[in-house]
């Protein structure tokens, strides 16, 4: 038997259970992988803590990543020893996730460790890092360029916000970091932001306000996205990434007829597997584990429960991974 945290739903209620499983309760797919580590997302934080909206089934096992090493396959792709990712794909969400000691899944949802990375690094990165990567691809390809004029990152001191500021740093933008924890600066400018400006110095007052930003990534959703697409400078672009602050848009068609911008949606969950892993061999370049460690924790799978209420109160700081071996 292994170990696993699975979400039970009875008349008690929707809850987390540790629970000792066999291979023959996972799910269906042509490979093994036995898990190393997952992680820790806002997505993750409502399923474990019974929210609508994410799990599609129970009993489930959540963690929408997971990283470790091929047991078995019967594709040709992997062989028994070779490192995996594997990041959404419904992966704990209507498929069982990465908070257990094995999980099964299809070789076509896995993505190789880029050479001279582990499993903690990958976590590290996880579907937050992943995802911030895609939006940085987002502006890159709408033409946003360093050359261009500051770009703004929201809800900066998150996880999709925190890599968001250091990869966009390290390509050689002037990051300005949106976040509602002031005490947080310092981190955010030892990651590279040049200016930290607070929530609510981003809030929408007129559809086309004074153009301030090249590119946006926006992890916030709501009114700090509105305020954000409303000063996006001429043929700018904004990433949507996040709905941590709320789920609705509302604002005009001007900044898009009349200053042409570009509004990008992200989704890391079906990003199409030649764009995975193009993402991951950059992630593994521009962001190396020696930078990662600091805005990485590493926690065993008890926390997990606790950590899904820190997560869902804004009380994170930056990535957390979850060993799930460990006690
Ligand atoms: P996270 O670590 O909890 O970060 C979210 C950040 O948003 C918080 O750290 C906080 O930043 C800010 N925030 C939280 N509540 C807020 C509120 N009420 N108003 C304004 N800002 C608020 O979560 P994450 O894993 O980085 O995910 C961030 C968002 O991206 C979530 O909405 C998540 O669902 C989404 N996401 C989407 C994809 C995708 O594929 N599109 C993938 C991963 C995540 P500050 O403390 O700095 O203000």
């Amino acid at each position: 038997t292994f170990r696993a945290l699975r979400m039970v739903k009875d008349d008690a209620g929707i809850r987390p259970e540790f629970q000792q499983l066999t291979l023959s309760d996972l799910g269906e797919g042509d490979t093994l992988v036995r898990v190393q580590c997952s992680s820790l997302n806002y997505k993750d934080g409502l399923a474990v803590m019974g929210r609508p909206g994410v799990l599609r089934r129970y009993p489930i096992i959540p963690g929408i990543d997971l990283a470790g090493e091929v047991v078995s396959s019967d594709s040709t792709e992997y062989r028994p020893g070779d490192g995996v990712i594997l990041t959404g794909w419904g992966s704990g969400e209507k498929v069982d996730g990465g908070y257990s000691e094995f999980a099964r899944v299809p070789a076509a949802s896995l993505v190789p460790l880029p050479p001279g990375t582990d499993a903690v690094w990958a976590m590290s990165v996880g579907t937050a890092g992943f995802t911030a990567m895609l939006a940085v691809m987002a502006l890159e390809e709408g033409g946003v360029s360093p050359s261009g004029g500051e770009v703004l990152v929201t809800g900066a001191a998150g996880g999709v916000g925190s890599t968001a500021v250091r990869l966009l740093a390290k390509a050689g933008f002037s990051v300005t970091a949106s976040t509602g924890r002031p005490e947080e600066s310092d981190y955010l400018r030892g990651l590279g932001a040049s200016e930290v400006i607070g929530r609510g110095d981003l809030t929408p007052n007129r559809p086309l306000e004074k153009e301030r930003w090249a590119g946006v990534v926006d992890t916030v959703g709501g009114q700090t996205l509105a305020a954000a697409v409303a000063a996006t400078r001429t043929h700018g672009v904004v990433a949507a990434c996040g709905n941590a602050g709320g789920a609705e848009l509302h604002t005009t068609v001007f900044p898009f007829i009349l200053r042409g911008i570009t509004l990008a949606g992200i989704d890391s969950n079906t990003c199409p597997v030649p764009r995975r892993r193009a993402a991951w061999d950059r992630l593994a370049r521009d962001l190396p584990a020696s930078v990662l460690a600091g805005v990485t924790q590493r926690r065993p799978l008890s926390d997990v429960p606790a950590l899904a209420a820190q997560i869902l109160a804004g009380q994170v700081r930056g990535r957390t991974v979850i060993d799930v071996a460990r006690d």
